[in-house]
């Protein structure tokens, strides 16, 4: 399996892709007020992040696990 594609979207969209999903299809890192939220498709994955960039690593590090189970 590749990387999966990383995706800027509105929360709500996702959040209606997760439900549908289960699966890890997208990952998204979404700013807030003081940080950002990254959470994945699958439902079973998000975090709070300091940076974009930080947010991108893990949700990378989230798949990367997920694929290797
Ligand atoms: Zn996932």
């Amino acid at each position: 399996m590749s990387d999966s594609v990383l995706y800027d979207l509105p929360g709500e969209f996702v959040s209606s892709m997760a439900e549908a999903s289960g699966y890890c299809d997208a990952q998204a890192v979404l700013p807030t007020e003081d940080h950002y939220i990254a959470f994945c498709t699958c439902g079973r994955w998000h975090t709070t992040v300091s940076t974009r960039d930080e947010g991108l690593t893990l949700a990378r590090a989230h798949t990367a696990e997920t694929e290797a189970q």
